[in-house]
């Protein structure tokens, strides 16, 4: 995978024909709009790497506008945030703006359209408004209000303004066509009135532009070119359109090209379902390893880079589809083979004697730290009579087909030597705690001198060596593929077992401190991610079978 193909690219088509055509005299201007209610997930970054990586190949800048148009569910928290995550993913927004620095100009455009009589303002009530409009087939019904001189509607939107009317009892609406086939044309709402105090403006506005009425604008204003969104604004694209067509623009008028949202398999993409999750406790918080924002993402130890090839391999497209989960870990696992240092770590130990080991000795083994890169070097292993092995890898009575370590049997300790199981203790329980085993000093490095053959290797750390840790074992959040497909709740399918937590595991003592790379091989068992607060906890990235490429040999 380590070249990335890349999916066909209308947006990038249309970006060269409108070079070709001196549309925008060669310029490329593009924004990534979130709206500060929420954390980024992966959805988003498949839209940022579209913004971005489009401005990136034709040489143009790329702008983060937050779209801070509703003062009720915007916080200044979710901004720091963003801009965070979109500098972890790797992109540098060329300016960070925000839709409030236009409420001004946004409020003279409307003005403006009322000024040349194409807007008005209304005094029904929402209920109303909402009926009159109508549907598919369905006529909509003019308001009463429509046809009022523009200098009532503009006496009236000015006492809007400053405040003289309670929330919600006038809007401003757009006069457009109430017997459109496209409802966003049914003389939509441009400014409601919300006494809310706004996260930069304070109580400076009454009046709050609608996300219609604000989107292409400050797209215009930004000298925006080419505006990306998902599909669901396929409709709002002649209101888009509208809008700008009627006002005096500083630029050429920008244009809007919608492409499929990305959803996930075994998880929700929606910020206001992400909340709900945070909300009633289900996850720890927003950065909680099982949460496909970019937070959770980064802390289970997902590279950035890894999150940027899928979006790449996916491409933008005019279809939705949801991706399997597995595709986005493949690339997780292809990146991590190549950085992770390999470490030894035992997540559920029991104790292995070496009854013929030399009292008191120690050997200390020079492990590479990652057969792939022999530039990452090697680490000192300590091996002694006394180990830890994993409890799954010995069993008193081996089932067919268990070729692990059993009483009689001889495996091989990955890096060491071979050893046989001679004997077994066991508490008042009847469980087994401890195995005696006997080594052959001949397979010092793991291979007998006379070419036998052993059909295990398994990993290990030396008792008195190892560091205690803790390692977080994740399944997927929710068991259906598409949670909530069929009782339309989400939660109704939230996976109870989705988190496993692991206290005395035993590692190598290279892992006591942290070293050069977050995200580690245990070998045998899969990567796992450093937690960035508590330095002795360990998130299981992904496990090593590639699960993506099995998947689709079922499917084929
Ligand atoms: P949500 O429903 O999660 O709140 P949103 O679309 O309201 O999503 P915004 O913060 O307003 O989220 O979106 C910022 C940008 O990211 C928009 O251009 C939006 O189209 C895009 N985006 C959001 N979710 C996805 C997704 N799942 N796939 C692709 N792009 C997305
Ligand atoms: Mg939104």
């Amino acid at each position: 995978m380590s070249d990335v193909p890349v999916a066909g690219d209308f947006i990038a088509d249309t970006v060269r024909a409108d070079n070709a055509a001196q549309t925008y005299a060669g310029r490329v201007r593009t924004r990534f709009p979130p709206e500060p209610n929420g954390y980024l997930h992966i959805g988003h970054a498949k839209a940022i790497t579209a913004d971005f990586g489009i401005a990136e190949q034709f040489g143009g800048l790329c702008n983060l506008r937050l779209d801070d148009t509703n003062p009720d569910t915007e916080e200044t928290e979710y901004v720091e945030s963003i801009l965070e995550d979109i500098r972890w993913l790797g992109y540098e927004p060329a300016q960070l703006l925000h839709a409030s620095d236009y409420f001004q100009q946004l409020y003279d455009w409307a003005e403006d359209l009322i000024g040349q009589g194409l807007a008005y303002v209304d005094e029904q009530d929402a209920e109303t408004i909402s009926a009159q409009r109508g549907g598919y087939g369905k006529p909509g019904v003019e308001s009463p209000y429509r046809d009022r001189p523009p200098q009532e509607s503009l006496d009236l939107f000015r006492r809007m303004a400053a405040g003289e009317f309670p929330d919600n009892s006038l809007v401003l609406r757009a006069k457009i066509d109430m017997q459109s086939e496209n409802m966003q044309l049914r003389d939509p709402v441009m400014y409601r009135i919300r006494h809310s105090t706004h996260h930069r403006t304070g109580d400076k506005w009454c009046v709050y532009p609608t996300y219609d009425w604000a989107h292409g604008q400050s797209d215009a204003i930004e000298g925006v070119t080419h505006s990306m969104c998902t599909l669901e604004f396929v409709e709002h694209r002649p209101l888009y359109d509208w809008y700008l067509e009627h006002l005096d623009l500083p630029y050429e008028k920008p244009k809007q090209l919608e492409f499929a949202r990305l959803e996930l398999t075994h998880t929700v993409t929606s910020k206001r379902r992400l909340k709900g999750l945070v909300d009633e406790g289900v996850v720890s918080g927003w950065d909680d390893p099982r949460m496909p924002t970019l937070r959770g993402l980064r802390r289970r130890g997902f590279p950035a880079e890894s999150i940027r090839d899928f979006c790449t391999h996916i491409g933008v497209n005019k279809t939705n589809a949801r991706h399997s989960v597995e595709e986005l870990e493949a690339f997780v696992r292809t990146r991590l083979n190549k950085v992770a240092l390999r470490r030894m770590a035992v997540l559920r130990p029991l104790k292995l004697v070496i009854e013929n080991w030399p009292e008191g000795r120690v050997e200390w083994f020079e492990v590479a730290n990652n057969p792939e890169n022999a530039d990452d070097g090697v680490r000192r292993v300590p091996f002694s009579g006394e180990l830890y092995i994993e409890r799954d890898d010995f069993a008193e009575s081996p089932p067919p087909k268990f070729f692990r370590l059993s009483p009689g049997r001889e495996v091989r300790l990955r890096g060491a030597y071979l050893v046989t199981a001679t004997g077994l203790v066991k508490d008042d329980a009847g469980e087994v705690v401890e195995v005696r085993a006997s080594y052959d000093p001949a397979t010092r490095g793991g291979d007998a001198p006379d070419g036998r053959k052993v059909k295990s290797t398994m990993h290990w750390v030396s008792a008195g060596h190892a560091v205690d840790g803790t390692v977080a074992l994740y399944d997927r959040l929710f068991s259906a593929e598409v949670p909530g497909a069929a009782t339309g709740e989400p939660l109704d399918d939230l996976n109870p077992d989705s988190l496993e937590l692991l206290a005395g595991c035993k590692l190598e003592p290279a892992l006591a401190e942290p070293g050069p790379s977050r995200v580690v091989q245990f070998e045998r068992l899969g990567y796992f991610a450093r937690d960035p607060r508590q330095p002795m906890l360990f998130h299981r990235t992904v496990g090593l079978r590639d699960e993506w490429a099995s998947l689709q040999k079922r499917q084929q």
